[in-house]
């Protein structure tokens, strides 16, 4: 476990002194604040690129601006680079997705919802288990992902489009529900899309979030070696506290966070255990076809949390 600082103080040159004992760290001066505190002063945390808001705990990578994430997020993504094969996992997402969903119906009703935004909709296949569910809302998906888009298009027939949401023209009637599923840590500037969404949903509308909690006993003991430390595509590292102040800096009261299981593609495990990121290993790699495409199974690891924001009057979420 990392250990906590104590009261702190910046110098003039940007060092962190820590009072009553040797220095700690040195804070990089980032000339972009924490999105969520505001505060200038960050440590390292774990490893060299990524940092630590000395205030409030925020993690996160610093951008890369030189790097094109329109090209990070191609099929080679969703076919290798990330995950083995996305579209072949369709069965266990969407198990996944439905789960949520029913959680969703269960608690607020089978017509609360009128107008959906998913934002990094992928290849479609929330969308396909939320129309089939909510027939009377009218759902409405996003991706930069372009491949992506077009499966869900052409082969889901899903109303989906390839476009940024911070290009995207504010709608005619405010959204009800705005939908990002394992997208706000890969979101370059997540204070303009929270902003936007804040200004573009109904009073009263929701906001669904799924994400890693950084703050999670498994990402405290596992420190630089949890799996979803990975910028560039993972930029931005919440915990239950920081992304409840991040809400309600927009306007969002935090409704529930719960840290739901979630179901495992066997053949996917096996790819992340001992084919990606290691050298190529030729049996290994066989052998994960032999594994039957449809086996999954339900794991919590008690460190993906859902979070469900309510957009009030107030900008501060009282
Ligand atoms: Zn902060």
């Amino acid at each position: 476990m990392e250990r906590p600082l104590k009261r702190t103080e910046l110098s003039a040159q940007g060092e962190l002194c820590v009072a009553g004992d040797s220095v700690l760290a040195r804070p990089k001066t980032n000339r972009m604040p924490c999105i969520v505190c505001g505060e200038y002063s960050h440590v390292s945390y774990h490893r060299s690129d990524l940092l630590k808001c000395v205030n409030c705990g925020f993690v996160f990578a610093p951008l890369d601006e030189t790097v094109d994430l329109r090209l990070i997020y191609t099929d080679a993504y969703f076919n290798g680079d990330e995950y083995m094969d996305y579209k072949n996992d369709s069965s266990v997402i969407e198990r996944n997705f439905l789960g949520r969903i029913r959680e969703i119906r269960k608690m607020f009703g089978e017509h609360a919802i009128a107008r959906a935004l998913e934002i990094g909709c992928a290849y479609g296949f929330f969308a396909r288990q939320f129309t089939a569910t909510f027939k009377r809302a009218r759902y409405y998906g996003i991706d930069i992902a372009k491949e992506a888009v077009t499966y869900a298009k052409m082969n889901l027939q899903q109303n989906c489009e390839n476009t940024d949401y911070l290009i995207l023209p504010p709608p005619q009637t405010p959204y009800s529900d705005v939908f990002l599923w394992d997208v706000i840590e890969h979101l370059p500037n997540p204070s303009g899309v929270i902003e936007k969404i804040s200004r573009e949903i109904a009073l009263g509308g929701r906001i669904h979030i799924t994400t890693g909690d950084i703050d999670s006993l498994v990402a405290r003991f596992q420190k630089a070696r949890w799996r979803l430390i990975h910028p560039p595509t993972h930029l931005s590292y919440f915990s239950a506290k920081t992304l409840t102040m991040f809400l309600r800096k927009h306007g969002f009261r935090v409704k529930s966070i719960s840290y739901p299981p979630v179901w495992r593609s066997v053949r996917q495990i096996f790819y992340s255990l001992f084919i990606l990121n290691k050298k190529d290993n030729i049996t290994l790699g066989k052998l994960h076809l032999w594994i039957p495409k449809h086996l999954c199974v339900p794991i919590n690891t008690f460190d993906i949390m859902y979070m469900v924001a309510e957009r009030t009057c107030d900008m501060d979420g009282e």
